[in-house]
């Protein structure tokens, strides 16, 4: 069924958008993008007045399994296989009412992302593209080793990857340092050796997968990107060598800077451990000053969110990008990276992640202009997936009890 959208102020996800256009699509892909009357070739037309059109964004940093509570990671390792398939199942029909069709899962317990892939994938559910990790890996002890799979030395760390491999994972997740939410782990320290980062990368490669490195320590962030990971996760501590070489190495950085955003916010007096309030509270200036530093040099940044996390709600992408933002990048650089660069990220980069004639039509329409009011990112009316409507808000109608 051809759709057109017509009279909408249109973000192509690259570098630009132009006020008037129709847009015309099917679930083969984008058919015509101008601003020609199309009315006679359409099935069905919406009207676009008042609305932007945005390429289907791309959160590259979720953990479906885990749901915005307080302690989110008890609840993650005390959850039933049965229980994570549900929550994960919700927490991804969020992310599409956000207008988020396509997100990387970066550690599940269960390897349930992988699951709820496959379910999307066979048509039994509807929800966002996953791209799913399955576990991450990380060393004896080290950062989530309470769902992760541990791994020690190269050959474990490569026979580690290669099983994932073999279960479907679309990409490796690695721990490169400790982290803010694993207790008795120091947040900054080394964790997987520069040897054995390098070994599951190739791994991935080898396979034509990516890679992602939670890193937030700058040795273990080095270790990283000299191991040839695709992402580095979070970068807390990024000093002028990192910087120069992950420029050297095209590494991107997937800052998540929500996550200790809304754990320092809420603190421990909303319930969140002591150990995590303290860990991400050092964190958050040096996180942010890395990240202006990144982006100034050049270094490429993409979108993700940490979603899961405690208060960092799935269905909450806005959050991120105004603290993108904050820190100085542009609506249309923020809009980039949160479709087109992170549609790089993954590789799908000629499937979606801009609007363009030939390109799927993942896309979505939000009330108001993103450039005049960035809030008008909260404001989803409609969201497309491969041309389908996957969510419509629906208007509430007007009860009027007057006498
Ligand atoms: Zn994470």
């Amino acid at each position: 069924m051809k759709t057109l959208i017509y009279n909408v102020t249109l973000f192509d996800g690259k570098s630009r958008y132009l006020a008037g256009q129709n847009i015309l699509f099917d679930e083969n892909g984008i058919l015509e993008i101008s601003s020609n009357d199309m009315t006679g070739d359409a099935d069905h037309t919406i009207d676009g007045t008042g609305l932007s059109c945005l390429p289907g964004l791309i959160d590259l940093h979720v953990h479906l399994t885990m749901d915005g509570s307080p302690n989110a990671m008890n609840q993650l390792v005390q959850d039933s296989p049965g229980i994570a398939a549900y929550r994960a199942m919700v927490s991804a029909q969020s992310h599409i009412e956000a207008g988020v069709v396509t997100v990387r899962n970066c550690g599940a317990k269960y390897k349930i992302d992988m699951e709820l892939r496959n379910a999307i994938e066979k048509g039994i559910i509807t929800g966002p593209r996953i791209f799913a990790c399955g576990q991450p890996i990380t060393m004896t002890g080290g950062h989530c080793h309470m769902f992760g799979i541990e791994a020690d030395g190269v050959d474990e760390v490569r026979k580690a990857a290669r099983s994932l491999l073999k279960e479907g994972a679309d990409f490796i997740k690695l721990m490169a340092t400790g982290g803010g939410l694993t207790p008795g782990v120091k947040a900054g320290s080394p964790q997987l050796s520069e040897d054995e980062l390098a070994a599951a990368c190739s791994e991935a490669r080898k396979a034509g997968k990516r890679s992602a490195a939670h890193a937030q320590g700058c040795e273990g962030i080095k270790n990283a990107i000299r191991a040839g990971v695709t992402t580095i996760e979070h970068g807390v501590e990024l000093d002028h060598e990192a910087i120069q070489l992950m420029k050297q190495y095209e590494t991107y950085l997937v800052a998540t800077l929500a996550a200790p955003f809304h754990i320092v916010k809420n603190g421990t007096a909303a319930g969140i451990p002591e150990f995590a309030v303290k860990k991400n509270a050092e964190a958050i200036v040096p996180h942010r000053e890395s990240f202006k530093n990144a982006y100034k040099a050049g270094v490429k940044i993409a979108a993700g969110t940490d979603a899961g996390t405690p208060f960092n709600v799935h269905g909450d992408f806005v959050t991120e990008l105004m603290l993108m933002r904050e820190q100085g990048m542009s609506v249309l650089e923020v809009i980039h990276a949160a479709t087109y660069v992170a549609a790089e990220v993954l590789g799908i980069e000629k499937e979606t992640g801009s609007l363009e004639v030939g390109k799927l039509a993942d896309l979505i329409l939000v009330e108001g202009n993103p450039y005049e009011d960035f809030t008008a990112l909260r404001r989803v009316k409609k969201v497309f997936k491969e041309g389908i409507c996957m969510f419509e808000q629906i208007e509430k109608p007007v009860l009027n009890y007057a006498q």
